[in-house]
């Protein structure tokens, strides 16, 4: 245990943001570097290590919490890092990006703020690059088996650094111009600065994973080939069919989904492009949806130099206290203020969007919506509340139906799919065809970078069983674990 009395002498800090008028100037994350470290040790040392740690059954990844806050507390950091990376391939994107619902499952947290578990996590990785503690790992011997890895997002990384570990040769397949899934074009720059990703794949590339990006599998190289070629393949291609809204108006120019909008802001960081194709400035923005893809257009448009911008939700705003039906140590459904909302704009609850309005050139100008609210548990609206509000660009951040079913992967594979809609797997992550394997959003669904490097590490092991007959690599989690959280 850290320190028997740190959870009674130390109050929850957590990191320190830059101000809002500087960091809305530039796309750096909006953390003061080197905050964290001068507090963390006593962060840390809250820890009561309880016995039963229900953060690691919070943590999709089993993340061995108490063990390297102890060591964080002593501030040995390589032996930190070590405990980290048995069950985290990359926490230095969790501790940047993921909700923490290992934090709303510390037993510190039932009548006291919790732990700051994810500051800990970031600020061990953080210290562990920069000690020079995090080499590649690169294998003994190796197998003689290939895989071809589909998708370079955090579940195709983690799956392709188990399996290159195991002594497999690995090849990751990416559509786009440069790997990293969402967290490379879709998540800002000020969430997360790519050049983590950079560090990362250098890494991956000398411990033998090869990368081959611009190629979509399906559409550049039919799927029955690649099969051909490699022994096993694992599917990570994510869930990136977007949710549309099919209103009178949708046709009109300047409504975009979340994903047409934001990675052309991401291209303007990696040097593609001076100005982006799609830009905020100077315009009313309305963002529509109010999750996580949402408040990301939002700090992105600030960013931009809007003249406004809303985010618009149709469910009722969240409490901020836990709802009896979300005790600890669940992961409650709570109003959140994330950093972009901190920049600024307005978030409207309850309501829909009716229809657009253009101007004589096809230019969105106005969005109509109307109030609503659950009536015998329907959603209904509310007469006499219409209104309208001017919008000149509109981004459409409603959430993703399923993995990408134009490229003919599904088909080709000859894939079945569940009654979600997702590509369908068995315990080991096996879809129906054997030596094809699939982890992430792509058999999940749209879900969480925790969720997708834990399936990323589970279907490695099915993998790696398929192709040897037996598995030394750890499964963290099965295929219909949710857990505690979503
Ligand atoms: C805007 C946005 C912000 C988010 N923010 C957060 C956050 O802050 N925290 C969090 O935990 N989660 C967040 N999420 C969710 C998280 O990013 C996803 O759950 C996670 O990235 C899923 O990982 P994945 O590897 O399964 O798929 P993805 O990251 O979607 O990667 C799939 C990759 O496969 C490639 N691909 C698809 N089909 C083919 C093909 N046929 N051939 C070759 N390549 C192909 C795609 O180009 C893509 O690069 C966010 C999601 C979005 C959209
Ligand atoms: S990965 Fe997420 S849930 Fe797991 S310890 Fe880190 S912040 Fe918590």
């Amino acid at each position: 245990m850290a320190d028997p009395k740190g959870f009674l002498n130390h109050g929850r800090e957590v990191a320190e943001s830059r101000p809002v008028d500087v960091r809305l100037k530039d796309w750096n994350e909006v953390y003061v570097p080197g905050s964290l470290l001068p507090i963390i040790s006593k962060q840390a040392s809250r820890c009561m290590d309880c016995g039963i740690p229900f953060c690691h059954n919070g943590c999709p990844l089993g993340n061995l919490i108490p063990e390297w806050n102890d060591y964080a507390y002593r501030e040995d950091w390589a032996a930190a890092s070590e405990r980290l990376h048995a069950t985290n391939n990359f926490p230095e994107f969790t501790g940047r990006l993921c909700p923490a619902p290992c934090e709303s499952a510390c037993v510190l947290g039932i009548n006291q703020p919790a732990v700051t578990i994810k500051n800990v996590e970031v600020s061990i990785i953080d210290k562990a690059w920069d000690g020079g503690d995090v080499a590649p790992q690169i294998p003994e011997r190796l197998s003689g088996k290939t895989v071809a890895v589909i998708g370079s997002g955090p579940a195709g990384l983690a799956a392709a650094q188990q399996l290159t570990r195991a002594g497999h040769t690995v090849a990751v397949y990416e559509r786009a111009d440069r790997v990293g899934g969402l967290l490379r074009y879709g998540i800002p720059e000020f969430k997360m600065e790519k050049r983590h990703i950079n560090r990362r794949i250098e890494q991956m590339r000398a411990e033998g994973t090869r990368f081959r990006t611009g190629i979509e599998i399906g559409r550049d190289l039919k799927a029955t080939d690649l099969k051909k070629r490699y022994d096993a393949v694992v599917i990570a291609a994510g869930a990136t069919t977007a949710r549309d809204l099919p209103v009178p108006g949708r046709e009109l120019n300047g409504i975009h989904q979340a994903m047409e909008y934001l990675p052309l802001a991401n291209k303007v960081q990696e040097g593609d492009f001076v100005a982006p194709p799609i830009t905020a400035e100077g315009k009313h923005v309305v963002v529509i949806g109010g999750g996580d893809t949402g408040a990301d257009c939002v700090g992105t448009a600030h960013r931009q130099g809007a003249a406004s911008v809303t985010q618009l939700e149709i469910m009722p705003k969240p409490g901020e206290d836990r709802a009896p039906n979300q005790p600890w140590p669940t992961f409650p459904m709570l109003y959140k203020v994330t950093s972009a909302h901190e920049e600024g704009g307005e978030r409207v609850y309850s309501v829909s969007t009716t229809h657009f309005e253009g101007d004589e050139d096809g230019n969105v100008q106005w969005l109509h919506l109307v109030e609503v609210e659950f009536v015998d548990g329907k959603l209904t609206q509310k007469p006499g509340t219409e209104r309208k509000i001017p919008a000149q660009l509109v981004t459409l951040a409603m959430g993703f139906t399923g993995t990408d079913r134009e490229n003919g992967l599904v088909e080709q594979f000859g894939l079945e799919l569940d009654e979600r809609g997702n590509i369908a797997r068995d315990a080991d992550f096996q879809t129906n065809v054997p030596g094809v394997f699939v982890a992430g959003d792509a058999g999940r669904g749209q879900s969480l970078i925790v969720w997708a490097i834990a399936e990323g590490r589970s279907a490695a092991r099915g993998c790696d069983r398929f192709l040897t007959g037996a598995s030394d690599l750890p499964a963290p989690i099965k295929p219909t674990d949710r857990s505690l959280t979503v």
